[in-house]
């Protein structure tokens, strides 16, 4: 068997860093795969976006890409071995913990899990068709495409993901549609007010996106109010889904207790998942908060457990 590591982080968004740091200073020496997991991207969601404005110590705001590099810079400076691999699987049947990539098997005594979460789709045949043809989920990545700029977009969605998306995509297109499936917003305020002032754009509600048309790329949409039935196409040229995420969790299902919407459990107070070792942090584990700040704050906490686990369980 290779060396045993004290512990392995899974996952490089501000939770996986975070943990890293506070477990490199631990004299851990800490080992994390920055893998891309399910459609994600090295460092984690805020690489696909602009302006993070909301992350203490940044008054003028800082671009995600941006806050990642230094994220990620700080993990290195205290020691952090950082792998550019995804984990394929995970066996939590038994000590030492055993972590899977392409190319070989890792061994560790304590594992930190913060695989994040990946955009959710609608789930139309047509939406699958048309994918990176005019369907995104990534205003962001897509939005400046030549293909979108000065056209009509729609955005589907009632949180402050749709909010920022539809913000950002209101700077290239002409006009930008939200439409959302009930009269109310799961937005914040602030964000809400800021999309209602910008205007480009216009709210569409209580509809659904029941089919994406197009043949070789989109060229519209049909909608249907969920109220009135009333069915109409609008002709746009580009679908951007931003209609919340799923937690991460596929390598270690079946062996760790998640909720119904597949979130992991942790023990009240703590990051301590249910197998003893392991503990999860940021989105991989919060259904509520989901904010940089939150994850990379129970990232700290992991690390700080598992320091003290660690100490507990001497080999
Ligand atoms: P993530 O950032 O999702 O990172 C998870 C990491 O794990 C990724 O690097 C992924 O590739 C990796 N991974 C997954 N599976 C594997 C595997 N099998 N092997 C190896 N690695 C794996 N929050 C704010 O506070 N302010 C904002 O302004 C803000 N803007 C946002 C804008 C957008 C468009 C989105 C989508 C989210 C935004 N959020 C914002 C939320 C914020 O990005 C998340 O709460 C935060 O990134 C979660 O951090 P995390 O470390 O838990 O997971
Ligand atoms: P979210 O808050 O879960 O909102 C998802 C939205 O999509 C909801 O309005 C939901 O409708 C709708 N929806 C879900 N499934 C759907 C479906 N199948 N068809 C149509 N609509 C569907 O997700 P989010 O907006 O991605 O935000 C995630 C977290 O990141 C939040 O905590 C948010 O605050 C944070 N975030 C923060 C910022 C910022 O602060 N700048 C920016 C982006 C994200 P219902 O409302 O009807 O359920």
């Amino acid at each position: 068997m290779s060396e045993v590591e004290q512990v392995i982080i899974i996952g490089s968004g501000p939770a996986g860093h975070t943990a890293a740091l506070y477990c490199a200073r631990a004299n851990l020496r800490p080992l994390m795969f920055e893998g891309f997991g399910a459609g994600g991207t090295p460092g984690g969601q805020l690489m696909i976006t602009t302006e993070v404005e909301n992350y203490p110590g940044f008054p003028d705001g800082v671009s995600g890409p941006a806050l990642m590099d230094l994220m990620r810079r700080q993990s290195e400076r205290f020691g952090t071995r950082i792998v550019s691999q995804d984990v394929q699987a995970v066996n939590l049947g038994k000590q030492p913990f055993v972590v899977s990539s392409e190319e070989k098997e890792y061994f560790a005594r304590a594992i930190i899990l913060a695989t994040g979460a990946a955009a959710r789709y609608l789930g139309l045949e047509s939406e699958k068709r048309l994918m990176n043809r005019g369907v995104s989920a990534c205003a962001t990545c897509d939005g400046a495409l030549p293909v979108f700029r000065d056209k009509e977009l729609v955005v589907v969605g009632g949180g402050d993901t749709a909010m920022e998306e539809a913000m950002h995509l209101a700077r290239f297109a002409c006009r930008v549609t939200v439409t959302h499936r009930r009269k109310e917003f799961r937005a914040s305020p602030i964000m809400l007010d800021r999309a209602r002032k910008n205007p480009k754009i216009e709210f569409v509600t209580p509809v659904t996106v029941t089919e994406v048309l197009g043949k070789e790329s989109v060229e519209g949409v049909r909608l249907k109010n969920v109220q009135t039935g009333e069915s109409w196409v609008k002709p746009v040229a580009g679908l951007f889904v931003a209609i919340g995420h799923t937690p991460n969790t596929e390598i270690i299902k079946g062996q760790l207790q998640l909720n119904d919407e597949g979130y992991v459990i942790t023990k009240a107070g703590s990051t301590a998942a249910s197998v003893d070792g392991v503990f999860a942090a940021g989105d991989v584990q919060d259904p509520v908060y989901r904010q940089a700040i939150t994850s990379a704050g129970s990232g700290c906490q992991a690390a700080i457990e598992v320091a003290r686990w660690l100490e507990a369980h001497p080999t």
